[in-house]
C-alpha cells in the first residue's frame, strides 16, 4: 500500500490508457463478446448505472485490483485492504473476504435469502435461481451490484484516504441507496418500484 496517490492504468487490447475510457472498454468488449449469459445480471430493469458499470467491469475482471496491478509490474503490497488476511483479487473481494462476506450476508439477510454462496463463480450461477419471485430476484441483483460498488468504493477509500467504514454501515448505505432508487422508480410511474421497495423496506 502506498500513501501517495496512485494512477490506475487501463490496458485495453494491449493499449495503455492513463484515464478510464468507458467508450474504449465498451468497444473492446462489445466487438469480441456480442452477447453473454451474464448480461441480464448486469443490465436489468432496476439497475443503477454506476453499479452496473462497476459490476460489469468486475465480471470482465478489468478493474485494477492489486493482483492485476502486480502483473502489470507495479511493486506493491498485495494484502487485501478490507481484511488484511489474503491477497486482493476480484474473487477475494466478492466475497471470499471476511469483511465483504459480512456485507453480502447482511444484504441477502435483508432479502430473507438464506445460505448465499460466497464464491464469485457460484454467485453468478446462483443469482438467476435464488428466488422464485421475480421481484425478489431483481432486488437481489440490485443488492449484489450495490455490494460490489460500495465495497470497491470502500477499498478505494482505504487505498487513497485511509478512512474505513464498518460492514454494517456499508450494508446500511447500500440498502438506503436502493430504497432511494425504488422511490425514484415509483415517481417515474414504474409499478415494479412498489414490489422492490417491499423487498428492501423493514
Ligand atoms: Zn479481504
Amino acid at each position: 500500500m502506498s500513501s501517495a496517490n496512485d494512477t490506475p492504468i487501463w490496458t485495453i487490447d494491449g493499449i495503455p490508457y492513463l484515464s478510464f475510457s468507458s467508450k474504449a472498454v465498451w468497444n473492446a468488449v462489445r466487438i469480441s463478446n456480442p452477447v453473454k449469459c451474464w448480461a441480464p445480471l448486469v443490465w436489468h430493469k432496476a439497475t443503477i448505472p454506476k453499479h452496473a458499470l462497476t459490476s460489469w467491469l468486475f465480471i470482465l475482471n478489468r478493474n485494477p485490483t492489486l493482483d492485476r496491478l502486480s502483473t502489470w509490474g507495479f511493486d506493491i503490497d498485495l494484502d487485501c485492504l478490507l481484511c488484511g488476511l489474503a491477497q486482493e483479487s476480484r474473487n477475494h473481494l466478492f466475497f471470499e473476504c471476511d469483511f465483504s462476506a459480512e456485507v453480502w450476508r447482511l444484504i441477502t439477510q435483508k432479502l430473507r435469502l438464506s445460505s448465499p454462496p460466497f464464491l464469485w463463480d457460484q454467485i453468478l450461477l446462483w443469482l438467476p435461481t435464488a428466488s422464485a419471485s421475480k421481484h425478489q430476484k431483481l432486488a437481489l441483483l440490485q443488492g449484489w451490484q450495490g455490494a460490489i460498488f460500495e465495497l470497491w468504493r470502500e477499498r478505494n477509500r482505504r487505498f487513497h484516504e485511509g478512512l474505513s467504514l464498518s460492514p454494517v454501515t456499508i450494508a446500511t448505505l447500500i440498502i438506503s441507496t436502493l430504497n432511494n432508487k425504488c422511490n425514484a422508480m415509483l415517481q417515474l410511474g414504474l409499478k415494479r418500484g412498489i414490489s422492490l421497495l417491499q423487498c428492501w423496506a423493514n
